[in-house]
């Protein structure tokens, strides 16, 4: 089954390495998708799949208002706390694309989130009173945890916007065929 042209090989990325449209207002870095990243992912002939933008989808696009004005609720607190259903509801759509990936042997070599985000850092995210501090961000650490009750087991890394290239190496080698 699927021996045609396809590598059978996928990498699941944050919606916004594809799409800076749905950054919240003032942290685009690009028009749209992060051009080298993209490229370094179809060099090796795998698939992106572009999760869906958790603050977009819970928070809604003009999110900013949300952390400045008024009732200060933090995007990563949020997403874990009175929005943590719609998280967990995403992260299920990400597992169930997973999931049927593999049951049809294909590769899904890991995930690529975005480093400093409330929502997608891996290793560095946004807190609510303290700012940007090592840590995970709330999608992320939901993501894990469905991951962890499906079997699924994949590494995570990620870009970082004003030091892309520096992290580039790292997303080439995670999609990378492995000898
Ligand atoms: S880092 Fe995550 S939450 Fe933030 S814009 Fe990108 S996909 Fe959306």
């Amino acid at each position: 089954m699927f021996s045609d042209k396809r590598s059978k090989r996928v990498v699941l990325v944050a919606h916004c390495i594809l799409n800076h449209n749905a950054r919240i207002d003032t942290c685009a870095y690009f028009p749209g998708a992060m051009p080298e990243i993209v490229e370094a992912i179809m060099e090796a002939g795998v698939g992106i799949v572009q999760m869906p933008c958790p603050e977009l989808q819970c928070l809604g696009l003009d999110r900013r208002g949300r952390i400045v004005d008024g009732e200060d609720i933090g995007i990563r607190e949020a997403l874990l706390g009175k929005e943590r259903a719609c998280t967990e509801k995403l992260a299920r759509l990400v597992v169930r694309d997973v999931t049927e990936y593999q049951k049809q042997g294909f590769e899904v070599v890991g995930v690529i989130g975005n480093d400093g985000s409330p929502a997608c850092g891996v290793d560095y995210t946004h807190y609510l009173g303290t700012g940007y501090e090592p840590g995970t961000g709330g999608f992320m650490v939901v993501l894990q945890e469905e991951f962890k009750k499906a079997g699924i087991d994949l590494p995570f890394v990620a870009t970082l916007d004003h030091e892309w290239d520096e992290r580039l190496p790292r997303i080439k080698e995670l999609v990378a065929k492995k000898k």
